[in-house]
């Protein structure tokens, strides 16, 4: 037996006028979680949204500060989300993630509202998460995607646009990997068919509009790029992840991710999609996808995203031992088309180093 639970959304800078329609259905009573800035970024069209569909806000409170199973807990023991008909989450991934369990353990319905177009945690059926020190805990997988997304362009904008360029690294990512982990040779599910079919979002419009968008989203401008670009970065990889099996989720890049991050310096100082953006050039290396290698390779140039290990703060001559370790034991690693040695992908990286774009 197979279920695929495909993702709804609204997109544009009159998306919460919908709230009435998607919302309304489920009852009046709304309890609203989210971010604290994310707040101070949405609240103003939240707000009068709810009131204009005639939604009842029991109360609102911030998530916390961390995708942790004690903020969960919290959230499900305030009285005012208990009496609640359903969860509105406002935030990123982080938020949403949290908000999504705590809405799955009391089996409510949850709606949610990006406030960064970073990840596709707006609209996926897992929860990534942390202790409460930030170190990774578990992945908690969920009985349903959230029932309706909405996104305004609008909230996105107020957020730093380094968040949505490194969103654009990881949606770049799930195709590269995706593609790569498939061709493994299996016979493929109708899932994994229509991921991998979707996955080419990710990757391709990206390339031709990604810089566009960027330039839009900093000037404030809602154009079709930068509205296109925002899908293909929170609903593409959201479908692709619902859709494909689980082994074709990730690959080298995400690998070396976890990885890299096992460097205090990489944890702090970098986002999650310039990390992994960089592993998909190496992933491509890897592979021998010159043709790949060569868009990818130019495109991050252009906007600026992390192209070798200087980029990265590493040093060339840096042997990498722990970090290949903690590469190869990601469960990322677990299913790759081909076998791969912690020397295989050294050697990408050093590839990478002489690498110049030609
Ligand atoms: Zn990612």
């Amino acid at each position: 037996m197979t279920s695929i639970y495909l993702p709804q959304f609204t997109i544009g800078e009159a998306a919460f006028e919908e709230f009435k329609n998607e919302i309304g259905k489920y009852g009046r009573k709304v309890a609203v979680i989210h971010g604290e800035k994310a707040w101070k970024a949405s609240e103003q069209y939240i707000l009068p949204a709810l009131k204009h569909a005639g939604l009842l806000m029991t109360g609102h409170m911030v998530y916390g500060r961390e995708a942790s199973h004690e903020n969960t807990d919290r959230i499900m023991a305030e009285p005012f989300v208990q009496e609640a008909d359903m969860i509105l989450a406002a935030g990123g991934g982080k938020c949403l993630d949290t908000v999504k369990l705590a809405a799955d353990r009391m089996h409510k319905p949850v709606f949610t509202v990006p406030t960064i177009a970073s990840n596709c945690a707006p609209i996926t059926r897992i929860s990534i998460m942390y202790h409460e020190d930030g170190s990774f805990c578990d992945i908690s997988r969920l009985s349903q995607v959230p029932v309706h997304c909405f996104i305004n362009p609008r909230v996105i904008m107020s957020a730093p646009v380094r968040f949505f360029r490194a969103g654009i690294g990881d949606a770049m990512a799930k195709f590269v990997e995706s593609r790569w982990s498939a061709k493994a040779g299996e016979a493929l599910s109708y899932g994994s068919q229509l991921g991998l079919q979707c996955g080419k979002l990710c990757f391709y419009p990206l390339l031709k509009n990604g810089c566009k968008a960027l330039e839009d989203v900093k000037q404030g401008r809602i154009t079709d790029e930068a509205e296109q670009t925002i899908l293909n970065v929170v609903i593409s990889p959201g479908i692709v992840s619902v859709s494909v099996h689980p082994d074709y989720n990730g690959g080298a890049a995400h690998a070396l991710f976890y990885g890299l991050t096992s460097r205090a310096h990489i944890e702090e100082k970098y986002l999650h999609g310039e990390v992994v953006a960089y592993g998909t050039l190496v992933n491509l290396m890897l592979d021998g996808d010159f043709e790949n290698l060569k868009q990818v390779y130019a495109f991050y140039k252009k906007v600026g995203l992390p192209v070798c290990l200087k980029d990265l703060e590493l040093e060339r001559e840096d042997p990498m031992e722990d970090i290949l370790a903690v590469t190869m034991e990601n469960q990322e690693m677990k299913h790759t088309p081909y076998p791969v040695t912690a020397d295989m992908i050294h050697e990408a990286i050093l590839k990478l180093e002489e690498y110049e774009g030609l």
